[in-house]
């Protein structure tokens, strides 16, 4: 185990830079500062390392697992791999888990993982190793669990990864009930959930078209309501990336720009962003493709072009003091998590815009994981129990309309009416629920104070006193 004091970290200051926005948001609230203090700090950082074998050797891999807050059990977080985690992003990352879980009411405390390693160093075999014995490590600690800690995917993981978490948990665990509930983000036949893999990018564009919804705030940005029309440049294409921009696209709005790690493209007048996503997988790079009328071979310069809303997706710290005045989007939509320093966010409100923050508008990944664990621990499929009854309950009622008014349906109208929802319906209906809802509870409490001053200081706000009931509630033991 090993420091929870944020200034103790040099690597990087990203646990600081949230503690700055927490400590910020808590002037706003009437909580004393011992009850502040245990909201902010990290509870359980634990940090380990294991050998895997490699080629003829070994190879010692560093790896942590955050629990930032118990308020509310199991914890929950993704698991990043990456060559660039350290212990201080993985503690902002399971603080940000906190305050996230909170704003959109999701009953969990806030967690994260990190794998210190580029998954593209390694074959599959070895990647399931890591991810195996990384599992194991957490079982040791009773760091993992459907009640205790349920991790998901985050940066350089996915599907494959939960699945292989699931497993080894699975067959640790022999004849646990709930053994599947210990990891989210799983595919759909190993008992995840309908819509989980795009719910964050989702989630990311409809935060979007619910802020553009509000006339007050567009006339202030200059900006008309409505999506149709906007012009947005996404950071990204990987798993938010790429679902926030397909479906800003399917609301209306118009890709300009794409960013990637090699580099970036732009079109005025759009780009088709399923041609650029197969144009990158077929030829390992974003730039090359033919529907783009520029490109940039410094990615940093595509976040720089003409357009409406910025949707950072990738990383964090990617819009600091050395390249927010260059921004010309009125509204940053953080898909990401951390990607606006403290610093940049100040000049951007200074200079007129606005910022969705990520701990609300990337919420969605964690809204609907925590579906496919209510699906999980209840070994049932959203809407199997009640499909069949509702669509007759419809034909019914559609029956005797008809026989009423003498007016005949079209076979497409009564197919449309009678259809009793689907999970990923279900599933997507609650997801859109949940981000409009919070939205609108984070706006009353931007509106409630001019001296909020923020998105994110409102949303904070928000959490903090959400948390600060659990804990009051709670009480302390012993
Ligand atoms: P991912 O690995 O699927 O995709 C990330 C993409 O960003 C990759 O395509 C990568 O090449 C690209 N990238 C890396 N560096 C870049 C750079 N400098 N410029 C442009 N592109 C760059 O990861 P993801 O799951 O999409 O996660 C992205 C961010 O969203 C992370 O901050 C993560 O914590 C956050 N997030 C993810 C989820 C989720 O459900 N996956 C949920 C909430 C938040």
């Amino acid at each position: 185990m090993s420091t929870n004091n944020p200034t103790a970290n040099q690597e990087t200051h990203f646990f600081g830079d949230v503690c700055k926005n927490f400590d910020h948001a808590a002037q706003f609230t009437k909580h004393d500062a011992g009850l502040l203090d245990q909201i902010k700090s990290c509870n359980s950082v634990y940090r380990f390392r294991f050998p895997i074998r490699k080629g003829n050797g070994f190879e010692v891999i560093d790896a942590w697992r955050v629990e930032h807050s118990h308020h509310q059990s199991p914890t929950k977080g993704g698991i990043r791999y990456s060559e660039m985690v350290n212990e201080d992003e993985v503690m902002a990352l399971a603080a940000l888990m906190t305050y996230k879980c909170a704003i959109v009411n999701v009953p969990f405390g806030g967690a994260k993982g990190g794998i210190k390693i580029n998954p593209k160093n390694y074959t599959v075999g070895e990647l399931e190793n890591i991810t195996r014995r990384y599992t194991v490590e957490l079982i040791k600690k009773n760091f993992i669990g459907p009640s205790i800690d349920v991790p998901a995917p985050d940066y350089g993981s996915g599907e494959r990864e939960m699945s292989w978490i699931a497993d080894t948990y699975a067959t640790m665990n022999p004849g646990q009930l709930d053994a599947l509930g210990a990891v989210t983000g799983k595919p759909i036949a190993l008992h995840g959930i309908a819509g989980r893999r795009e719910a964050t990018g989702r989630g990311v564009a409809i935060a979007v078209r619910e802020c553009v919804s509000v006339a007050e705030d567009m006339d202030k940005l200059g900006l008309t309501t409505g999506l149709s029309g906007k012009k947005i440049i996404v950071q990204g294409l990987g798993n938010v990336g790429y679902y926030s921009a397909k479906f800003l696209s399917e609301f209306g709005a118009l890709i300009v720009g794409i960013c990637e790690f090699e580099g970036a493209v732009y079109n005025e007048d759009g780009l088709d962003v399923e041609a650029v996503f197969q144009h990158r997988k077929s030829s390992g790079s974003i730039l090359g493709y033919a529907g783009a009328k520029q490109e940039f071979k410094n990615t940093m310069e595509g976040l720089e072009q003409p357009c409406d809303i910025l949707v950072p997706a990738a990383l964090e710290n990617q819009i600091t003091e050395a390249n927010i005045r260059n921004i010309k989007a009125k509204i940053i939509a953080e898909g990401a998590n951390g990607p606006t320093s403290p610093e940049a966010e100040a000049i951007f409100y200074q200079n007129g815009g606005m910022i969705i923050p990520d701990m609300y508008a990337n919420a969605g990944g964690v809204t609907v994981s925590y579906f496919e664990w209510l699906k999980n621990l209840s070994h049932v499929a959203f809407g199997r129990m009640n499909r069949r009854f509702e669509e007759n309950s419809n034909l019914n009622l559609v029956n005797m309309v008809e026989g009423i008014t003498g007016i005949a349906l079209t076979p497409i109208q009564r197919a449309t009416i009678v259809k009793g929802a689907s999970e990923l319906e279900l599933v997507n209906s609650g997801l859109e629920d949940t981000m409009i809802r919070s939205y609108h509870e984070i706006r009353e409490i931007y509106k409630s104070n001019p001296d909020i001053g923020t998105l994110r200081n409102a949303a904070m706000v928000g959490a903090i006193n959400k948390i600060a009931v659990s804990y009051q509630n709670l009480g302390v033991w012993p």
